[in-house]
């Protein structure tokens, strides 16, 4: 952390600074400047109060040097996370491929899909029983029976689940059903829920904000971290942009500053980006080429009648199709589906 003073500042007002500054085991280290006083803080500068420090008259400007997130940095833990789940990994050489419908509607509906997916070479199975919708008119999920009729598709097909968690009252239900927990983008920042999530020894997806930065992702991701829960999977899901043509603007660029800056696995929801299926596939093969940890597709056996989400959903003989350029791809990239 570097401190910039008011030239006017006092000797008294510096020796005031200084001990505040070493009270929380931190030293000031003088950096010579001209017309400037600037200051470098060495020691563990999450304990120093910014707010404080910047209330003072005298301080100018507090920058910071290192990334607040700590735990999902990579300059901490060079290695890349891989996280298990089932008979699945999410972060290694394989790449893992989450595939389902927007919302578990029907017992036969999510064995189907979830049959046809795991054919095609999907790794883990997606599907919403509590849906964060926008109009409290639309479908919301079937709810606990939802997370029953997943756990039969689980036990059809062996594949691990993938479900969104809400709210934190239902978080036992999730630990006992689900295999992941999805924090969704428009909870990405509900701390209570992150906390508590982080009290779990579940992985957990999370998602994108809406209108969040990667910084925001990456501090929602320590909240979790921070609590103890290391296994987190973090979601590019396309943020809102001035552009409307989509549903939300892919940022892929997100996958290469993440992959940078930690160690977490990234997958890229080209679904939500994009709200059209027709752009899915495309994308997806694009989130593989910038180095993607995996992808999550909505995939829909009647998308014209879903309950949610059709327009961006493909159907299961697309999947199959769209599993076959990702394999080809992986290979070109050095890696496998
Ligand atoms: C979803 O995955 O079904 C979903 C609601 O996604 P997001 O939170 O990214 O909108
Ligand atoms: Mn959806």
């Amino acid at each position: 952390m570097i401190i910039v003073l008011n030239p006017a500042t006092t000797p008294e007002q510096i020796a005031e600074l200084t001990q505040e500054v070493e009270q929380e085991a931190c030293t000031m280290c003088p950096i010579q400047g001209k017309f400037i006083l600037v200051f470098g803080i060495v020691g563990d500068t999450g304990r120093l109060d910014r707010e404080r420090l910047l209330n003072k008259t005298y301080v100018e400007k507090i920058l910071s040097v290192q990334e607040p997130y700590k735990k999902a940095n990579r300059m901490f833990h060079p290695e890349n996370t891989v996280i298990s789940v089932g008979g699945a990994s999410i972060g290694g050489n394989r790449l893992a491929v989450i595939a389902g419908p927007c919302s578990v509607e029907s017992e036969e509906q999510i064995v189907a899909i979830a049959q046809s997916v795991k054919a095609s070479g999907a790794t883990l199975l997606r599907g919403g029983a509590f849906k964060p919708r926008t109009s409290p008119y639309s479908f919301q999920g079937m709810q606990a029976e939802g997370l029953e009729l997943l756990k039969i598709a689980r036990q059809e097909t062996g594949l691990p689940i993938v479900s969104e968690l809400m709210s934190v009252q239902m978080l036992d239900l999730f630990v006992d059903s689900v295999d992941v927990i999805q924090i969704g983008a428009r909870n990405m920042q509900n701390f209570d829920l992150l906390k508590e999530v982080g009290k779990t020894n579940k992985p957990i997806l999370l998602k994108r904000g809406l209108s969040a930065t990667i910084e925001e992702l990456l501090m929602a991701s320590e909240y979790i971290m921070a609590e103890g829960n290391e296994q987190v999977i973090l979601c590019e899901r396309g943020i809102r942009t001035f552009e409307t043509y989509t549903r939300n603007t892919l940022d892929l660029s997100a996958v290469l500053a993440i992959k940078r800056l930690s160690h977490l696995p990234v997958v890229v929801d080209p679904s939500h980006a994009a709200g059209m299926w027709w752009m899915v596939e495309a994308l997806s093969k694009a989130a593989v080429a910038v180095g993607a940890d995996g992808v999550m597709i909505e995939v829909h056996n009647d998308p014209a009648h879903a309950k949610c989400d059709g327009a961006q959903s493909i159907k299961p003989e697309r999947f199959t199709v769209l599993m076959q350029s990702l394999k080809e791809l992986a290979r070109i990239e050095g890696r496998v589906v």
